[in-house]
């Protein structure tokens, strides 16, 4: 009998028979949660350095079996890296001779080059690299942070690598699916430029506009929280995501995100020049535009019209705050 959940019925047999999670914070224990909750694996070992961590899991019941130990992928049908960027050539180097013949190695990192080049020299032959990004997350950290349905209607891409068996992308494809996701193949090299500039440059631009505020000599630091204005507490919400990963996405997507930041600086240049010549119809011709993007985004169902950005839990509304779940999510 299927039982349904959150994201639909479960599956009448499940698509991995054993499934090892490598890192339980937001994004690995959103997987186990999707994964439990359609029936997608049929055992799930759940694998982090930190006992503290396991000792949660165990609490939130996440995973069938738990280890702090990397040779925990032996006999994973599929093993998914959800670690930071900068973590990959590591932890493929000490779990690589557990693996069995033909498992499929996935992740979910941010930037994909960097990751193949860091894992594949790792990996026994016979084995498949499969690399994913599910583009969806929130600014929150950890096993407590993760919910089954952070993927639901979200794009995961996968890039595999030239040569990659067809099953073995086949196989991670319909997993993203079963947890609701919607599932786009591209290079790795195309990913990383077209997440530069959707999401690693828009982070960077948060980093720096809370740092500059906070460094204002003439405004207090109270003053900036007393204040915040929408736009600023937007990109206050930003600038509070994990700063591990994001200084390993900077340092790893490094090409692409300067050949953006570059492009930006130069259109800055363009709007400085019109606020102090007053040229006002350059100023409405760009943000007549952008609001054309944000409308496009609405319509096709990336993001919803009344975007609260967090502010409803200010407000003390349903969804208190500490519950990640209702949070319109940051992803990375
Ligand atoms: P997270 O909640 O901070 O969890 C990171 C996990 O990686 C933790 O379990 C951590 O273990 C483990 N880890 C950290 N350094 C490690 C190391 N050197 N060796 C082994 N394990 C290590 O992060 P997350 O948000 O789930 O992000 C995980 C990956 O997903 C990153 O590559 C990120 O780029 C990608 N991603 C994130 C988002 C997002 O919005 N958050 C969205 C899409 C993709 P400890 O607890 O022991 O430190």
């Amino acid at each position: 009998m299927t039982s349904t959940g959150p994201l639909g019925p479960s599956l009448a047999a499940p698509l991995v028979g054993r499934l090892a999670i490598v890192g339980i914070g937001l994004i690995g224990s959103s997987i186990i949660h999707a994964c439990k909750a359609r029936g997608i694996a049929g055992t799930i070992v759940a694998i982090d350095r930190d006992p503290a961590v396991l000792e949660r899991c165990a609490a939130l019941g996440l995973g069938d079996e738990r280890t702090g130990d990397l040779a925990g992928v032996a006999g994973a049908d599929l093993v998914v890296l959800c670690i930071p960027v900068g973590a990959f050539a590591a932890v493929a180097e000490a779990m690589g001779p557990h693996l069995k013949p033909g498992a499929i190695v996935s992740d979910v990192g941010s930037v994909k080059g960097s990751i193949i080049a860091q894992t594949r020299p790792h990996l026994p032959a016979g084995t498949h690299l499969v690399p994913a990004h599910p583009v969806a997350g929130t600014e929150y950290s950890g096993p407590d942070a993760g919910f089954a349905t952070l993927f639901q209607r979200r794009w995961c891409i996968l890039t595999p690598p030239e040569g990659t068996e067809p099953a073995a992308t086949a196989l991670v494809e319909g997993f993203w699916q079963a947890m609701g996701a919607n599932v786009e193949i591209m290079s790795a090299e195309h990913h990383d430029r077209v997440l530069a500039i959707t999401s690693h440059v828009p982070h960077l631009i948060a980093y720096n506009i809370v740092g500059t505020a906070a460094d204002l000599e003439t405004v207090t630091e109270s003053e900036v929280i007393k204040f915040s204005a929408g736009g600023f507490r937007d990109f206050t919400r930003i600038a509070a995501s994990d700063p591990t990963m994001w200084r390993d996405i900077f340092l790893h997507n490094k090409e692409a995100v300067l050949e953006m930041l570059g492009r930006l600086n130069e259109d800055v240049a363009i709007l400085s020049r019109a606020i102090r010549w007053g040229d006002g119809d350059t100023l409405f011709d760009l943000f007549t535009r952008t609001r054309a993007i944000r409308r496009g985004i609405i319509s096709q169902g990336q993001d919803a019209a009344e975007a609260d950005f967090g502010r409803r839990h200010a407000e003390g509304a349903e969804g208190a705050a500490g519950n990640p779940t209702s949070d319109k999510p940051a992803g990375a």
